[in-house]
């Protein structure tokens, strides 16, 4: 195992958030429309994620935890148009190193499910089991075998917190996914799915937002930017209201924030920031979102056509023409 592999799997389960990312991602590349999140005592005690998606085929449950096994990555041309969000093989493997996981899966052509155990990463059993179609994954006692990054968690609070910040940019994320996240048993975020962004921002941000949001929607060079923007006497003290979401994927770009900002010009005033929750939709091959483990930053071919567009389709929502 190399250094740079050893980093990479470490970021995948950096914290609790980090696994609830992977493990939701997994469900939606299994074309889940309906994904329940618990967690308990911030994560660290146990994030279970179950999905109503395809299920893993029996004879692949012991692959599911091995290193690089991927059922994602099939010819060298899938590697060059990455639709689904993981493909490195990593995630569950790094995961179950450092916890006890059970996975429990039923593949939607089987009459009957598969359990797995694992302990540290030691398969400690494969089983039949009955179980509905789809696949729940448990991770109990996070760090249990790895004490000193166990201390460097912040206190459940704080995971959970960033657990929430994760769920609410993955319900954004996917409007046409239905998401139930509860904490210490108690319901957080639950969302429409109904494939209405609408409904996925209403969800995270409350009702009250309804009267605030203008609508874009604008394509330009094959560029589409679509979703709601606030309305401009209506801002933050913090650039956190905003999120892009590019062919599907959360991620950070300080290049199109900034866009957004001079769409907005003097009608923000001084230390202020505008609400945004904006999908990118673009050639895949024009943007790669993995440069990084955490697949937070982008990077495009033309940086310049995008921050174009998103400062006109911004421009367009307010109702400003270019000038
Ligand atoms: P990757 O997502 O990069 O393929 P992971 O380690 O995240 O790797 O997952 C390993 C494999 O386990 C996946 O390729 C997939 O075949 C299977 N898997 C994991 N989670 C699910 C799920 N929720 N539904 C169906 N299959 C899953
Ligand atoms: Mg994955």
């Amino acid at each position: 195992e190399t250094i740079t592999g050893r980093i990479a799997a470490g970021e995948v389960v950096e914290r609790p958030a980090s696994i609830v990312k992977e493990l939701v991602e997994n469900s939606v590349d299994a074309q889940a429309t309906a994904i329940s999140i618990h967690v308990e005592e911030g994560g660290i005690r146990e994030i279970r994620v179950s999905d109503n998606g395809m299920g893993i085929e029996p004879e692949d449950m012991p692959l599911t935890i091995a290193k690089h096994a991927t059922s994602k990555i099939y010819t060298l041309a899938d590697l060059e148009a990455i639709h689904s969000m993981g493909f490195r093989g990593e995630a569950l493997s790094s995961i179950a190193a450092v916890s006890m996981l059970t996975i429990r899966s039923r593949a939607q052509s089987h009459d009957a499910g598969m359990e797995l155990y694992s302990r540290g990463g030691k398969v400690e059993y494969i089983r039949e089991a009955g179980l509905p179609e789809g696949t729940s994954i448990l991770v109990d006692n996070l760090f249990f075998n790895t004490p000193a990054r166990l201390k460097f968690l912040k206190k459940p609070g704080a995971e959970a917190a960033a657990i929430t910040d994760i769920v609410s940019r993955l319900i954004l994320a996917y409007p046409e996914v239905s998401f139930r996240y509860s904490c210490n048993g108690k319901t957080l975020l639950h969302s429409p799915g109904n494939g209405d962004l609408m409904g996925a921002v209403l969800c995270v941000y409350g009702m009250e937002y309804k009267e605030r949001l203008l609508p874009v929607d604008f394509t330009v060079n094959n560029i589409r930017v679509s979703g709601y923007i606030g309305s401009p006497n209506w801002t933050y003290k913090t650039q956190k209201a905003g999120s892009f979401y590019i062919n599907g994927r959360y991620v950070k770009s300080a290049a199109l924030q900034n866009a957004v900002a001079r769409s907005y010009g003097e009608r923000l005033m001084k230390g202020n920031y505008p609400f945004y929750v904006l999908h990118i939709d673009m050639d895949r091959s024009e943007v790669d979102v993995n440069v990084h483990p955490n697949k937070l930053t982008v990077h495009f071919s033309d940086e310049n056509a995008v921050e174009y567009a998103v400062n006109n389709a911004v421009l367009d929502g307010l109702g400003i023409f270019r000038r």
